[in-house]
C-alpha cells in the first residue's frame, strides 16, 4: 500500500498546518550550506551573494481552476499577469528584475494559436519591465493548464529591504489603493454564473473597467522602487500584497519580532471599489484588508521620511510599528481595537 493509500489515523491533513505552517514544517530540515546563500526561505526573494551585489530569485506557480478561470481570463493577460506577479517579488525586496524564466504544462485542448496568445502577454510584460525571457520548460498535463514563473533580479547590498526590519515608531505605508482586484474577481465570478444559467445574457460590466483591469492586467509597483531611489529612502521593511493586507502585515511583523496598529479609516480604497462591495453587500474594509491580488507594495519607513512621502498621491500611511507586546491591532472606523486577523488566501484552507 502507497503512503498516499493508507488512511491510518496518523495522517495529517495538510489544511491543519495551512500553506505556512507547511512550508516551515517543510523547510525546519534544510540548513544553508553554501556561504553565497545568503537568505533561504521565509521572504520574498531567495538572497545569493554573488559579489559586488546580491542576486534575488523568486518563482510562484499558477494551476488553472485554482488560480485563474479560463472562461474569463484572456491568455494574453493570464501571460501578462503571471510574469508580473513574480517582478512585485522583486520589488518587494527593492530589488530590479532582470531575467525570467517561464515553465508550461499544456493539455491537448490547447492549439498553437492559445500559446501564442499566452506568450504575447508573457512578451508585452517583459518589454513593459525591461527582463528578458532566458529559459523554461515545456511539458504535456492531463488536465488544465500549470504556468511556472521565476524572476531573477539584482539589489545593491547596502539597499536590500527584507521584511525583518520594521522597529518601534516606524510608519507603515501602503501604495496605491487595495481591496479592487478581489472585487474585481466577483464581479466575473458573478457575471459568469449568469451568463452559465442563461447564455443570452450579456454581462453587466458596465463602468467596472478598473476593478476589472487591478483582477486581470494587474501591474507590479516598479514606480515606487523608482521613488525611493530618487528620493533616497530605503524603507526598513517590505512585502508585497498577493495574499490580502492584514495576512501579509502580519508576515512584517513577525519577521520584524514587532506590533502594529493601523487604522481602518485610513485604507486607500478606490471609489469604484466602495461601491462595487455595496452592490455585493460586503465592506469595501474587508475587502481591503483580506482580498488578494493587489501587489501593492507594503513597507515601513523611519518618521524622519514623513515630509518626502507624506503629500505622494501614490503612498497611503496607515498606521505605525508598536513593541511586540502589544500584538498587532486594527482600529475600526468606531474607534474599536480588534486583533488584526489573517482570513487572507492561503493555499491549503
Ligand atoms: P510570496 O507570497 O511572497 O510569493 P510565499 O508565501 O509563496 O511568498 O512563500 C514564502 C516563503 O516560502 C518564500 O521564501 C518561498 O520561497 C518559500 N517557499 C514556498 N513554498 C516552498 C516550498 N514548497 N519549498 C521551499 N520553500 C518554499
Ligand atoms: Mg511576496
Amino acid at each position: 500500500m502507497s503512503l498516499l493509500e493508507d488512511k491510518t489515523p496518523s495522517r495529517t491533513p495538510l489544511s491543519k498546518l495551512g500553506e505556512f505552517g507547511l512550508i516551515q514544517h517543510i523547510s525546519k530540515n534544510f540548513e544553508l550550506k553554501n556561504d553565497t546563500s545568503s537568505f533561504g526561505i521565509g521572504d520574498d526573494c531567495a538572497v545569493i551573494d554573488v559579489g559586488q551585489h546580491f542576486q534575488l530569485i523568486t518563482t510562484d506557480m499558477l494551476i488553472e481552476g485554482v488560480h485563474f478561470d479560463l472562461t474569463y481570463t484572456p491568455l494574453k493577460h493570464l501571460g501578462y499577469k503571471s510574469v508580473v506577479v513574480n517582478l512585485s517579488d522583486i520589488y518587494a525586496m527593492n530589488g530590479l528584475p532582470k531575467q525570467i524564466t517561464v515553465s508550461i504544462a499544456l493539455s491537448n485542448r490547447f492549439p498553437l494559436e492559445a500559446v501564442e496568445e499566452l506568450y504575447e502577454g508573457i512578451r508585452l510584460a517583459c518589454v513593459a519591465y525591461n527582463v528578458d525571457l532566458v529559459g523554461g520548460d515545456t511539458t504535456s498535463s492531463t488536465s488544465g493548464l500549470c504556468l511556472s514563473i521565476t524572476a531573477i533580479g539584482e539589489i545593491a547590498k547596502d539597499k536590500i529591504v527584507y521584511r525583518s526590519g520594521a522597529k518601534e515608531h516606524d510608519l507603515i505605508v501602503v501604495s496605491g489603493d487595495l481591496g479592487s482586484a478581489y472585487l474585481g474577481l466577483q464581479l466575473l465570478n458573478r457575471e459568469k454564473q449568469v451568463f452559465e444559467s442563461n447564455p443570452q445574457m450579456q454581462p453587466d460590466l458596465q463602468d467596472k473597467d478598473y476593478i476589472l483591469q487591478r483582477q486581470l492586467k494587474p501591474e507590479a509597483r516598479k514606480d515606487i522602487i523608482d521613488l525611493f531611489e530618487s528620493k533616497g529612502i530605503v524603507p526598513s521593511s517590505m512585502i508585497d500584497i498577493s495574499d490580502g493586507l492584514s495576512s501579509e502585515l502580519l508576515h512584517l511583523c513577525s519577521s520584524s519580532r514587532v506590533g502594529c496598529v493601523i487604522y481602518e479609516e485610513k485604507l486607500p480604497i478606490d471609489f469604484m471599489a466602495i461601491s462595487t462591495a455595496e452592490e455585493f453587500n460586503i465592506s469595501a474594509a474587508t475587502c481591503a484588508l483580506n482580498g488578494g491580488e493587489d501587489y501593492e507594495l507594503l513597507f515601513t519607513i523611519s518618521q524622519t521620511h514623513y515630509d518626502a512621502i507624506k503629500d505622494d498621491p501614490d503612498l497611503t500611511i496607515i498606521g505605525h510599528i508598536t513593541d511586540k507586546s502589544h500584538g498587532s491591532v486594527l482600529v475600526t472606523k468606531d474607534e474599536n481595537h480588534q486583533p488584526l486577523t489573517a482570513q487572507g488566501w492561503n493555499a491549503l484552507s
